[in-house]
């Protein structure tokens, strides 16, 4: 009889016959976790199909939940076989219910969660092409009524075959520090080779999937790098071997994918604050931080910002948001239109005499630059969208490099090395990476890197480029939600996500450290409801499942972001493990600092006084105070700019110190990361960087 130790090796070699033999007993579980009412039962509403005939489900993703499976199902039986009946599943329901009951509170209660998780992932995750029952009874569609989702007109990409021997620039990267760089490059005069290591997906291949999708995440993340990319998370508790298939959290992933994390995000397009560039002058450098001012001010990089939001396309409105943000042109398209939950955050933070407003979202709130106007689909956040209206470095930047005919945009190609020179300077790279890989060496004027936070820091380390200071300061935000119950239904599924903010509690008295933003908490998928029943509601049967129906909707709340401190010792180095080059993968570790604790212990407490006012009721803190990953989708600063090579790993425009022609040009430039989402920031300094570089062309 299998048991709970069974490796999952062994359970997938002699498991189909085991599997089939333990059905009974688990679909009578499953029809208790999810019992039949007016809608079907687990088992029927889509637990069967993806238990057994979904092949990745039952080949891959769950392979970690059949030896549970098949341990709980071996029990189910022999408690029943007690009672004396034929096995489980002969069991009235109440008997079933009170086995189920004693399991998941006594030895059993591993085998029960995980009978459980798969449970709700069958029934309320979309995912491999399956609609569930679930979503139909929770009222989610993927895309409004009479939608029909478009694909893009694929970018012009060259083969590996295709590639010169030189060119002006390599940029390393086509998130929005690589597309940002190619588009002013290119424009410019200048002949560039746009290298993703991402293979070319469709829009719709990165859509509508709650499992795969970087929404949720669960399993195998679709904008992840795939296998044979592992990185060690050096956590408190020890070193953890993580590869580009596995927990996206401890992996810290952002998103590899042609236009790096902006062709899923969110959109929210902020300016940081003029103080958030003095960090150091205001707060000073308490004990184990290194708070540094950027080289640039405010000031300087405003123009950059009016240009970044013309050229990504911002929606806003100029207002409550605005007003410590001195702005030389407005928005270039209205704000989103309203919602209940900013008529509910609004008029309470009227009440308490808190300035707010609607987000500036990278998004098209009407037809722009060639392209329609959001339908306010359900799933924003980590899709793609199905009509193209979400501004990144694949719908702006990039196609605009391109269409200069200077721009090679080389996809499923990793650098490996960066190699500096006083006449030239070059890279290595693998590409066709994920067919039949093939080496190529590449000379260049200038090699700009542009590969996110942690993976511009490894290869500048991996190829010996850049003082002590390449690596360090590896920080993201503290963030906090607070969860509470709305009298009526305030977040239905409709789109963007978030939609109102304060800034009240930036550098103000409030929140020390310089605070943060809140904002109203996005819409859930209908799985991650599944796992946050309200106060009072069991986390399983029938009250749970009516509880999906229409208590779920009442559940709303806040998300908190603010400053965190960043410290030397938070930082990306080699591991000793490699990758499927054979070169070395990046450890990755975090410490917190007691000031960061402090900004995201503050929002939460001006976050609940922010639901208190709108009347929400039984208002708590999700799970205590964050426990953030080593790396995430705003981790920054480890290629930190700054007047000297004593205090930065590069000058104020990026040119790595100690170097003569290689420039990074993305988040790792931020010596700090403000108390906003830092990805128009990003684009800013990244125009400054990319303008500053045409200007002083290394010769
Ligand atoms: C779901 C989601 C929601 C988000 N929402 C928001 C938001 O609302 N507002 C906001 O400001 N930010 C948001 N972000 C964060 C934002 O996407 C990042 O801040 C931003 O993408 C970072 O830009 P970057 O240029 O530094 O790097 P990235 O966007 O990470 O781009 C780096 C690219 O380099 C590629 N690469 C890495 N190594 C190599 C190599 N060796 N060779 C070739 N290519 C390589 C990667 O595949 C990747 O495509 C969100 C992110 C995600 C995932
Ligand atoms: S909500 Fe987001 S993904 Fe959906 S249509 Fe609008 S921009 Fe596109």
């Amino acid at each position: 009889m299998p048991d709970a130790d069974l490796s999952a090796a062994s359970a997938e070699k002699g498991g189909r016959a085991a599997r089939a033999a333990a059905l009974p007993a688990l679909r009578a579980a499953i029809d208790r976790i999810i019992p039949a009412d007016a809608w079907p039962a687990g088992w029927e509403g889509g637990v069967r199909e993806y238990l057994t005939d979904d092949p990745i489900a039952a080949d891959r993703d769950l392979l970690w939940a059949w030896p549970e499976l098949l341990s709980l199902a071996a029990r189910l039986d022999d408690e029943a076989r007690r009672t004396g009946a034929a096995d489980f599943a002969a069991l009235g329901v109440d008997e079933q219910d009170a086995i189920l009951a004693m399991i998941e509170s006594g030895s059993g209660a591993r085998a029960f969660d995980a009978l459980r998780r798969v449970s709700w992932e069958g029934y309320y995750a979309s995912s491999d092409g399956r609609h569930p029952a679930g979503l139909d009874m929770v009222g989610f569609r993927g895309a409004p009524e009479g939608v029909t989702p478009i694909e893009p007109e694929p970018l012009k990409t060259v083969t590996a075959a295709q590639v010169h021997s030189h060119y002006d620039a390599i940029i390393v990267g086509s998130g929005p520090g690589g597309g940002v760089a190619a588009q002013v490059l290119t424009a410019a005069g200048k002949h560039v080779l746009l290298v993703e290591r991402a293979p070319y997906l469709r829009a719709d291949e990165i859509r509508g999937d709650h499992l795969h999708g970087k929404r949720n995440a669960v399993y195998w993340p679709t904008v992840g790098p795939g296998p044979g990319h592992p990185r060690v998370a050096q956590t408190p508790d020890g070193d953890r071997l993580i590869d580009g298939t596995g927990d996206a959290g401890l992996y810290g992933l952002n998103a590899d994918t042609i236009g790096g994390g902006t062709r899923i995000w969110q959109g929210m397009a902020w300016r940081f604050m003029p103080e958030d560039f003095r960090m150091a002058s205001l707060y000073g450098n308490p004990d184990g931080a290194s708070l540094a001012d950027w080289p640039v001010s405010y000031d300087e990089l405003e123009p950059y910002y009016t240009k970044a939001e013309w050229e990504l396309g911002v929606a806003g409105e100029e207002g409550g948001l605005t007003s410590r943000t001195p702005r030389s042109a407005g928005y270039p398209m209205p704000a989103m239109g309203t919602e209940p939950s900013r008529e509910l955050l609004g008029s309470a933070a009227d009440r308490l005499g808190w300035g707010w407003g609607p987000i500036p979202l990278a998004i098209n709130s009407q037809p722009w630059d060639g392209r329609a106007a959001c339908v306010r689909c359900a799933q924003c956040i980590g899709n793609t969208c199905p009509v193209d209206a979400k501004n990144g470095s694949q719908s702006t930047f990039i196609p605009r490099a391109i269409a200069t005919g200077l721009c090679d945009l080389l996809p499923d190609a990793e650098v490996v090395e960066v190699r500096d020179g006083v006449g030239a300077a070059g890279v290595t790279i693998m590409a066709d990476a994920t067919k039949r890989p093939v080496e190529l060496t590449v000379s260049a004027d200038v090699v700009v890197v542009s590969a996110g936070a942690v993976e511009t820091a490894r290869l500048l380390l991996a190829s010996g480029l850049g003082n002590d200071h390449v690596g360090r300061y590896l920080h993201d935000h503290r963030t906090a939600t607070v969860l509470g119950h709305a009298a009526e239904p305030v977040k239905p599924y409709i789109g963007p996500g978030h939609s109102v903010a304060t800034l009240d509690h930036v550098h103000a008295a409030t929140v020390p450290w310089g605070g943060g933003v809140i904002v109203d908490l996005m819409g859930l998928l209908p799985l991650t409801s599944a796992g946050q029943p309200g106060p009072g509601t069991p986390a399983w049967g029938a009250r749970h499942k009516e509880w999906m129906r229409g208590g779920r909707a009442n559940l709303f709340g806040v998300f908190a972001m603010g400053q965190e401190i960043p410290m030397p010792t938070s930082r990306v180095t080699l591991a000793s493990v490699k990758d499927r080059w054979g070169r070395p993968g990046a450890a990755l570790r975090k410490e917190v600092h007691w000031t960061s604790q402090q900004v995201e212990d503050g929002l939460a407490v001006q976050g609940a006084t922010w639901l208190a006012a709108a009347g929400i009721t039984d208002i708590r803190r999700q799970g205590g105070p964050a426990t953030a990953s080593a790396a995430g989708e705003h981790s920054c600063g480890t290629a930190r700019m700054g007047t000297s090579s004593d205090n930065s790993a590069t000058d104020p425009y990026g040119r790595v110190w100690g170097s003569h022609r290689v420039v990074a040009c993305d988040s790792s430039l931020h010596p700090t990361n403000g108390s906003v989402n830092p990805t128009l920031t990003i684009v800013a300094n990244a125009f400054r960087v990319a303008e500053n570089l045409v200007a002083e062309w290394p010769r």
